[in-house]
């Protein structure tokens, strides 16, 4: 494959439809190689304001523009996307690290998560019900929230952008987006299609930088009315705090630690599939991805076997060859986060039985790559089954019933996504309806969400509030209610 490249060797902030320099930047590099790709600005919170001024002023004309209009840009977006499907993968394997299948099924879901949302500029503004008096007409109708923030993690870099910025977008807001520091690129990208697809100015501003500076100072913003953050839970704890006290609303989709579960009666294999996907497809880098194996005891043996059998068959490189399987880890804090949780297990007394070490040699001496992991023997309670580990460490946890499992899955301060192997359709609704999750698949990993379903968790994962779906389009409206005496 011959990758692409990018035009410049420094990005610039988008703002008022204008590329804005900035004269702090800091490298973008490339988790498979260590090669610096290109600088990221680094801007102050000035640029904040200029952002906020332009988006402000833009909002006013946008929100007037009706709706299936407005999604006509939508549609357009969706179109170039789909012509540059290829570039914006290479690029988005790139700068993150995700394997090239990956990162086009990553590019897939920004198009779909297009056209979805452009069709809800013509659905869903409202509705009329019946007036209590004679002579009186009454409806209510979403109306938008004015100029919104969006702050974005690096391990969906274009994915996440889509699900917050396109229902923020049909809905006749300004948006204000902070990408992750580690993967600008597809904001760049995405900037770049906006402007060709005809969005107005200011519409959509793009505002590089640290957290600690551009996106503290998006939070602090009086006239940002709404925060949708993806990210850790650290992270998302403290805006919402700071939201709080400014009676702002935020929506927070965060952390997870989610589990497959593992029925007698299940089928092994297909098990076995679903586990390697979701434990270390995008090198376990996932919100969704299952790092928690809870395994009924009497097929724990077989499940072992036949998982340490494939995960020696996954290879583990640099994306952009199309024969790997597993990329790197975004970058050295990262791999020295996992290797804590290495050390850790190994203290609590699971049994370390694949992986456990970085590659540090030949192709893997400049990446930032860690082995597939498996802990068996692993006890619910411990640090390893409690905590976001976010590499491709699992750990297999062996349960008696049915019930147990349940408790397992639940007994974690997150919620996002589960998933149960089993063939017993009484087994399946109990699970549906017991797991408390905010996904839940039935037979499949614990990853693949569609864009056109809520997307978010309970418990520690969120707020409330969900990404995706039709869903999405309450985060960045208000509901007005009408009263027409006549
Ligand atoms: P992170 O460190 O919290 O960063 C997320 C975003 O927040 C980045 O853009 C970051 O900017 C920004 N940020 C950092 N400090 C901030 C502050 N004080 N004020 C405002 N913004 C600030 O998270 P991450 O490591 O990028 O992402 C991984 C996490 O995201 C994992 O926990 C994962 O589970 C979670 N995640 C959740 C979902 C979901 O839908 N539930 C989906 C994907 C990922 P910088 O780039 O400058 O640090």
């Amino acid at each position: 494959m011959t990758a692409v490249s990018l035009e410049t060797k420094k990005l610039a902030n988008y703002i008022n439809g204008k590329w804005v320099e900035v004269s702090e930047s800091t490298a973008v590099i490339n988790p498979a190689t260590g090669e610096e790709i290109v600088q990221v600005p680094l801007s102050s919170a000035g640029s904040v304001d200029e952002a906020v001024a332009a988006a402000k002023k833009a909002q006013k004309e946008w929100a007037l523009v009706p709706a299936p209009q407005r999604a006509e840009v939508l549609y357009q977006v969706g179109y170039i996307m789909k012509e540059r499907k290829e570039r914006l993968s290479q690029l988005l394997t790139m700068e993150n690290g995700k394997v090239i299948e990956e990162a086009r099924g990553e590019v897939q879901e920004g198009i779909d998560m297009a056209f979805y949302m452009a069709g809800e500029g013509r659905r869903l503004f409202g509705q009329t019900t019946p007036a209590e008096l004679k002579d009186k007409f009454a409806m209510s109708q979403r109306t938008p929230v004015g100029v919104v923030g969006i702050i974005t993690p690096w391990n969906f870099p274009i994915a996440i952008a889509t699900w917050k910025s396109f229902p923020a977008i049909v809905s006749g807001n300004a948006v204000i987006w902070k990408p992750a520091t580690e993967t600008p690129i597809m904001a760049y990208e995405l900037a770049k299609i906006f402007k060709e697809a005809g969005l107005p100015d200011g519409v959509i501003n793009v505002v590089f930088g640290a957290g600690s500076t551009v996106g503290d100072a998006m939070v602090h913003h009086d006239d940002i009315r709404v925060i949708s953050f993806t990210g850790s839970n650290d992270t998302g704890r403290n805006i919402a705090g700071e939201c709080g006290k400014q009676l702002k609303k935020v929506s927070l989709e965060m952390g997870g630690k989610n589990a497959v579960i593992v029925m007698d009666d299940a089928d092994i294999d297909l098990a076995v599939e679903g586990i390697l996907w979701s434990a270390f497809g995008t090198s376990g880098q996932r919100c969704t991805a299952c790092s928690r194996v809870i395994v009924h005891e009497s097929v724990k043996e077989t499940l072992e076997e036949r998982l340490l059998a494939s995960m020696e068959k996954l290879s583990i490189g640099n994306g952009l060859d199309e024969s790997i399987k597993v990329g790197p880890i975004i970058n050295k804090a990262g791999m020295e986060k996992i290797n804590s949780y290495i050390e850790i297990g190994k203290n609590e007394g699971a049994k370390l039985v694949a992986g456990g070490y970085a590659l540090t040699e030949n192709d893997h001496a400049n990446g930032n790559y860690f082995a597939p992991t498996l802990f068996t023997d692993a006890a619910a309670d411990m640090r390893i089954a409690q905590e976001e580990i976010f590499g491709p460490v699992v750990s297999l946890i062996p349960v008696k019933s049915f019930e147990e499992a349940i408790e397992v899955n639940n007994g974690v301060a997150y919620g996002l996504s589960s998933s149960i192997f089993t063939n017993d359709v009484n087994r399946v609704f109990k699970a549906q309806r017991d797991l408390d999750t905010g996904i839940v698949y039935v037979n499949a990993g614990t990853t693949g969400a569609e864009i056109h379903l809520p997307f978010g968790g309970t418990k520690g994962t969120g707020n409330g509030h969900r990404d995706s779906g039709v869903q999405a389009l309450d985060v960045f409206t208000e509901w007005k209610a009408i009263y027409v005496d006549y």
